[in-house]
């Protein structure tokens, strides 16, 4: 028996693909910063070559997009209408285990994806608000404030949209009165954030899979708003045949389980380009969506090119910033 079991833990072995690591920038990432996806698809890929546990080197992937201001993670993260609050959404799951763990609308850490993997190790699956930050401090994550020049510069630019001196607009905003709606604890006075999360998925040296993801929410967002990214199915999905991250309209993300529905094509045996491009094509284009997948022995990722995200993201190339390490 234990000889049968050493075989077939070695014939595993000597078939997996080479380890690899795909990482996204957010649908809203033009590709100039790919520099960013890259050192971050990077960093993974060192830690898999060394030997990590794909969850492992999943959630260093992020955390090096989570420390660069550019992206909407982490330090970066959009700042919300009141022009001050920071509320992110982090999640991680072990395609090995199942294990899934995510924090919601937590304030003031640097790494909210790792605080998502603590969240793994408890019987829960989901820590909201500040609760969150509270189990944050209690493991030890210290204080942070996550603003800096870059997140508000585009708040900036947020303002003027939804004060109407910016032609571009979000089509469900300017129909919504959501002065009516503020739910902020301080009072409205000024207001108006673009959108984008990052995301790795990696497949380590045993052939196991592993997604992370972290996000401060969409462009425009109310106190307490809560995304597809700590949704279970939604925003990442992993398992024995792959792994999944998404990035776009959460709300859409949410209604159609995306990264699960993804998963699933990939446990068919679509390669992970097929099942991120059939994906893709079951969405209308104006549904801002992107997505990295990894396969057994395939990777890929792209993004719907929605004409409202070309008017918003100035400059914008192509599609999305997203990185293969391998
Ligand atoms: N999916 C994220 C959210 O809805 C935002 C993004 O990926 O751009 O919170």
């Amino acid at each position: 028996m234990r000889t049968l079991l050493l075989l077939t833990t070695l014939s595993a072995l000597l078939t997996a693909a080479p380890p690899a690591a795909v990482v996204h920038g957010g649908a809203g990432s033009p590709r100039i910063r790919m520099d960013g996806t890259d050192k971050a698809a990077a960093k993974a890929l060192a830690g898999l070559k060394g030997g990590a546990p794909a969850l492992e080197a999943a959630l260093a992937g992020v955390v090096a997009l989570e420390d660069d201001p550019r992206f909407n993670a982490g330090t970066g993260a959009n700042i919300r209408l009141d022009g001050k609050t920071i509320q992110m959404d982090a999640a991680c799951m072990d395609g090995e285990t199942g294990g899934f763990g995510a924090v919601a609308a937590i304030e003031r850490v640097k790494n909210p994806v790792l605080v998502a993997r603590k969240v793994m190790a408890t019987p829960h699956l989901l820590i909201v608000g500040e609760g969150a930050t509270r189990f944050a401090r209690a493991l030890g994550f210290p204080d942070y404030d996550p603003t800096c020049a870059e997140n508000k510069a585009r708040f900036q630019r947020v303002q003027a949209i939804l004060k109407g001196s910016d032609p571009r607009q979000i089509e469900a905003w300017k129909r919504y009165d959501w002065k009516a709606a503020w739910n902020f604890p301080t009072p409205l006075k000024e207001a108006l954030g673009p959108s984008d999360t990052v995301g790795c998925v990696t497949r380590d040296a045993k052939g196991r899979f592993a997604a992370a993801i972290s996000t401060g929410g969409t462009t425009i967002t109310f106190y307490g708003r809560v995304g597809d990214v700590p949704m279970y199915g939604a925003g990442i999905y992993a398992g024995p045949k792959g792994a999944v991250a998404c990035t776009g309209n959460g709300e859409d993300i949410i209604k159609h389980l995306v990264a699960k529905a993804a998963y699933d094509l990939l446990e068919k045996g679509l390669s992970a380009q097929q099942a991120v491009d059939r994906t893709l094509a079951a969405f209308p284009p104006r549904v801002d969506l992107g997505l990295v997948a990894i396969g057994p022995d395939s990777t890929g990722g792209g993004c719907n090119y929605s004409a409202e995200k070309k008017a918003f993201v100035t400059d914008y190339q192509a599609q999305m910033a997203w990185s293969v390490g391998q």
